[in-house]
């Protein structure tokens, strides 16, 4: 991983090969993506603050995990310093890099693990527990103010599926696999765990655990929350351990309280996970409706029908607009297509092209389970005046998905901050949430004088409602300090869900980035209970201190 953006050393997103697309951000954002105007500082110009590792604290960590597992080394320190939310990003790009951890430590299973917690708690180090670094929470940084030993407990070497047992479904795995490695070993015998975040590639079964993650193709599948059935955390007080049942009414559940514990309890080593059969059959199609309203309509009725799609996502015609404009040079026969495309929903739909809105349906299963779902589906999306475009556009958004995190570098690149918040909430609430934010965005970037773009899809739906999640950027004014101007927008919109009866996060975890919003989220006295809880469990705060509450 970049020690400054994401992904792969090399990768990069590009206008150059999107025609539509340097013209749609000029437009909207004002920016001329001709010109990089910033670029990260470069590694050998960082000043990376000294290591406060003790030798005798090397040496009990050497003891633990064996020495060519301790590193000090500048660029492990600034990579696990942390995570890979909008404010990480920009002050990593500057070299304003906080409080690196002063040395990353790489268990090989639980028994390390809890070996490298009693050092630390001998010799009263801090310790974060590090999966991917995917978080956009703030999940990982130290406090700035932190002067004990700061331990990075990095858990890739943890990453084997250990068991499958195929009669009950379920695989016992290490946490610190990462996406794909996960995939491939299931896939090997057969099986998928089906959770597919955008940021699969780089993210860890640990880090999902602990930041109660979402894959985009949750309505079959679950959160990780629904298909985790079972944890093994080392914690201060010895191996947390919970059973691999189906349910149980062992009180307040201690395997949800570690379900988006960000590292706060101790360390995950393993979770027992559902696996399904690797489908037969596995399609998503493309679908328009005419306006943001009736999609909504369509969404909640395939919601409350009989229909079981692994997917619904639907953009609003701010996003599908977007999508649009990030299409690859099309081929003639592609511009034939989609101009006779446009002359029928225009001709003979009604449709307003700048209204419609791009929505994604998956259907999993046999041949014959895939057909009927879509025949249900298709009935519904009729009846609000939606039509299937087929699996064109569908293949292109499963192939692009894992490219799109590169967007918000490429935006810093150009000075302009992009970024998301996402949320959910009941349906009833969902189409004057929708209409809050859009509204308190736009009000943020004129008071900012800036000009900015707002977007948003709906996925992840419920029985009782769904996910909404926005995209903003904005080009600043200059005026002031980026990422001030990046807190009015991003307060703007965060204070809007928790007003209009949402959360302040659906899935990506509370960090320092949401922890202001908390209270108002789960009541004081349910955070008076999540403070209660963490200083029980580790009276010292040596465990991830500051995150959540
Ligand atoms: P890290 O970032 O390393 O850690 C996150 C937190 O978990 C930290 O507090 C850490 O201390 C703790 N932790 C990690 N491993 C352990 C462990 N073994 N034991 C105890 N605590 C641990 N999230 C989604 O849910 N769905 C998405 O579609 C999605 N898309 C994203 C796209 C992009 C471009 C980016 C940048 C992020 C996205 N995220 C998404 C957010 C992020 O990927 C998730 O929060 C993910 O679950 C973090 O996993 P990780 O392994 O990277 O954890």
């Amino acid at each position: 991983m970049k020690w400054w953006g994401w992904g792969d050393e090399g990768v990069s997103f590009t206008h150059t090969d999107k025609p539509a697309l340097a013209p749609f951000i000029k437009l909207h954002l004002g920016l001329d993506v001709e010109a990089e105007t910033s670029r990260p500082v470069a590694f050998n110009d960082l000043r990376i603050p000294d290591s406060l590792l003790e030798p005798s604290l090397r040496s009990a960590l050497e003891g633990a995990v064996g020495s060519e597992r301790v590193s000090t080394d500048p660029l492990d320190r600034v990579v696990h310093a942390r995570g890979k939310c909008l404010r990480d990003l920009v002050r990593h790009r500057r070299g304003e890099l906080g409080r690196v951890p002063d040395v990353v430590v790489r268990p090989d299973d639980e028994d390390e693990v809890a070996a490298v917690l009693r050092v630390a708690l001998d010799a009263d180090a801090v310790l974060i527990p590090f999966g991917g670094g995917t978080n956009i929470s703030g999940s990982l940084e130290a406090p700035e103010s932190e002067t004990r030993t700061v331990i990075s407990v990095d858990t890739g070497l943890m990453d084997r599926v250990l068991e499958i047992d195929e009669e009950s479904r379920l695989a016992r795995v290490q946490a610190g696999v990462l996406g794909p490695r996960l995939e491939a070993q299931l896939n090997a015998r057969g099986w998928t765990v089906g959770h597919f975040p955008d940021s699969f590639t780089h993210s860890t079964l640990g880090g999902w655990i602990a930041t109660r993650s979402s894959g985009m193709q949750s309505d079959k599948y679950g959160d990780v929350a629904d298909l985790t059935r079972a944890v093994r955390v080392v914690t201060p007080s010895g191996i947390l351990a919970t059973r691999p049942v189906p349910h149980t009414s062992t009180g307040p559940s201690v395997r949800e309280m570690v379900l988006g514990s960000e590292g706060r309890l101790g360390i995950i080593t393993e979770a027992t996970v559902h696996v399904h059969r690797v489908p037969e059959r596995r399609t998503i199609l493309g679908y328009l409706f005419p306006s943001w309203p009736e999609a909504l309509a369509a969404m909640r009725e395939i919601a409350e029908s009989e229909a079981s799609p692994s997917v619904t996502r639907v953009s609003d015609a701010a996003e599908t607009r977007f999508s649009f404009a990030t299409r690859k040079e099309p081929s003639l026969l592609d511009r034939l297509r989609s101009k006779v495309l446009q002359t029928y929903l225009e001709r003979r739909r009604d449709f307003d092209l700048e209204a419609m809105c791009l929505s994604f349906i998956g259907y999993e299963g046999s041949k014959d389970h895939v057909a009927a779902q879509r025949k249900l589906v298709g009935k519904i999306v009729s009846r609000h005046g939606g039509l299937c475009v087929g699996s064109g556009p569908g293949e292109l958004y499963d192939q692009k998905k894992f490219d799109t995190p590169y967007i918000r570098d490429y935006l810093l690149d150009r000075g302009a901050p992009g970024d998301v918040s996402e949320t959910s909430a009941p349906w009833s609430v969902l189409s004057i949430l929708y209409d809050n934010v859009t509204e308190a965005a736009r009000r943020a970037f004129d008071e900012l004088g800036v000009r900015g773009y707002i977007m948003c899809h709906l996925s992840h739906s419920y029985h009782a409602g769904a996910c909404l999640y926005f995209t903003f950027a904005f080009k600043p004014s200059g005026r002031r300090d980026v990422l001030e101007e990046y807190d009015v927008v991003k307060d703007a919109i965060q204070q809007t869900f928790v007003d209009s009866g949402a959360t302040l996060s659906h899935h990506h975890a509370v960090g320092t980035e949401h922890a202001k919003w908390l209270d108002q989220d789960i009541s004081g006295p349910g955070v008076a209970m999540l403070r209660s809880l963490f200083d029980g469990v580790d009276p010292g705060a040596n465990l991830n201190p500051g995150k959540i509450v």
